[in-house]
């Protein structure tokens, strides 16, 4: 749960530079079996989910059989694992773990404690979540409930309707991305319904124990794109996991809970009214780059399907339905287009009132950009304090709309900090959103300053 304020934390410029550093050059890593199984199987290489024999053709009569091959491929699979992170001591920044045998910065975990070296000398020391241990818990059918919670971390667990993504699987896939490339999302072009149904149930299991075992975050609904023949149906998918997950949870957990609807526009953008009365709080349409050729290039299955600018007319309509700001955000792929159409684009969006977040280019394993190099920490931190210029230039015009919104039940904008966003430990911008805040609010609360 993320608990750090900007009242308590304090943000230094210092500790934003090796979190940029940790995020573009990552780190060498000692690590044992008992601290980090995940971390550990990924420095000695022990990802061999090629290895594992797939049925050539999946048996979805048998929705169980489906769910048990994701099961042998999770023992293994460590391609797109969110959860390993440090939190900074004093500052409470959160930075992921990337593996990097080159790196010039060693990673020393012992227990809780981490610790980053380079040449000898400590940079900075935190906190390592270590792995929850509820992910061995198990579900109804006796597989651990990590079998049906994709891509998962402190912050986020991702409620999917599709288990695989048309557009990966055709080859036309955004070209980071690596979420469903597994080899048996690689076999599933159309997921039966009754399948997801059963999948839905164990993971309305999963989210309840993970609930009951203290996780607080935000519930994505998301999943890979859907076959052209599916996409007519997929308010009923989105049906089928919003009921599965209020049955298992109940009714006022599912009411509180943060629910991010992630995935693409609607054809008709009204449907948005049904989404917020079958709860979703917030939607993310990820825009991946703000310049249309490069949207076209980077992300060519999305591109076919709509154009770049339907998705920003899809946000713009959000911002009427779920509120500006926490109401209306959208992903962003840093460090792959020039910094100026990303930061021009950020400008232009937040003035609208959508926050767009940016996530650091990283390379992974199976994505066509594999291999790839990341942003250097310096072009990270240039980046984020132009669009931190930009969020202080816009938010206070959208305060005093999202406070009433705030009345309906939404988040309110004194929720804004560096940890309270999802997937914040790989950006730097709320970082230094933070830094600017800290110095703004001189230990005040912001509702003094606005009032
Ligand atoms: S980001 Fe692109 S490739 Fe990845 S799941 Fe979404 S549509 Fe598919």
């Amino acid at each position: 749960m993320v608990t750090e304020t900007v009242e308590k934390k304090i943000i230094t410029k210092e500790d934003i530079f090796i979190k940029a550093r940790m995020i573009s050059e990552g780190v060498r890593a000692q690590v044992s079996k008992e601290a980090s199984p995940e971390l550990y199987k990924a420095a000695m290489g022990e990802n061999k989910v090629d290895e594992l024999k797939i049925p050539e053709k999946l048996d979805f009569n048998n929705p169980e059989s489906i769910i048990e091959l994701f099961a042998e491929v999770n023992k293994t699979d460590t391609s797109s694992d969110f959860r390993q992170e440090i939190i900074f001591n004093g500052s409470g920044l959160r930075a992921p773990i990337y593996l990097n045998k080159h790196s010039r910065m060693e990673l020393h975990i012992q227990d809780n404690n981490a610790s980053v070296f380079e040449d000898g000398d400590i940079l900075v020391t935190g906190t390592f979540s270590k792995r929850f241990e509820w992910l061995d818990e198990k579900l109804s059918n006796g597989l651990p409930i990590s079998t049906v919670l994709p891509s998962m971390s402190a912050s986020i667990i991702n409620v999917v309707f599709s288990l695989s993504c048309m557009n990966y699987n055709t080859n036309r896939g955004c070209r980071y991305c690596n979420l469903f490339s597994n080899p048996i999302s690689k076999k599933i072009s159309m997921l039966p319904k009754e399948t997801l149904r059963v999948w839905a149930k164990y993971q309305g299991e999963a989210v309840k124990i993970a609930i009951d075992n203290g996780w607080r975050g935000s519930i994505a609904i998301s999943g890979g794109a859907l076959a052209p023949a599916q996409r007519g149906e997929y308010l009923e998918r989105l049906e089928i996991v919003l009921s599965s997950l209020k049955d298992a949870v109940g009714d006022e957990i599912f009411r509180k809970l943060p629910k991010v609807y992630n995935h693409c526009p609607p054809e008709d953008f009204s449907d948005m009214y049904k989404w917020k009365e079958m709860g979703i709080t917030t939607t993310s349409f990820d825009l991946e780059v703000m310049d249309d050729a490069y949207f076209a290039a980077i992300c060519p299955g999305k591109a076919a399907h709509k154009p770049l600018s339907y998705y920003k007319k899809a946000q713009e309509y959000s911002v009427e339905v779920f509120g500006p700001v926490s109401g209306t955000i959208g992903c962003v792929v840093m460090g792959i287009e020039p910094m100026t159409t990303l930061v021009e684009g950020f400008d232009e969006r937040i003035s609208k009132g959508i926050l767009p977040l940016p996530l650091v280019f990283h390379s992974t394993p199976g994505s066509a950009y594999e291999g790839f190099r990341p942003p250097t920490a310096e072009w990270i931190i240039e980046a984020s304090e132009k669009m931190a210029d930009s969020f202080m230039k816009h938010i206070f015009k959208w305060i005093k709309p999202r406070r009433v919104n705030t009345k309906e039940g939404g988040k309110g904008l004194s929720n804004l900090s560096s940890g309270r966003f999802p997937t914040t430990h790989l950006s730097v911008l709320f970082d230094e959103i933070g830094f600017r805040l800290n110095k703004l609010l001189g230990g005040r609360k912001l509702s003094e300053i606005m009032s």
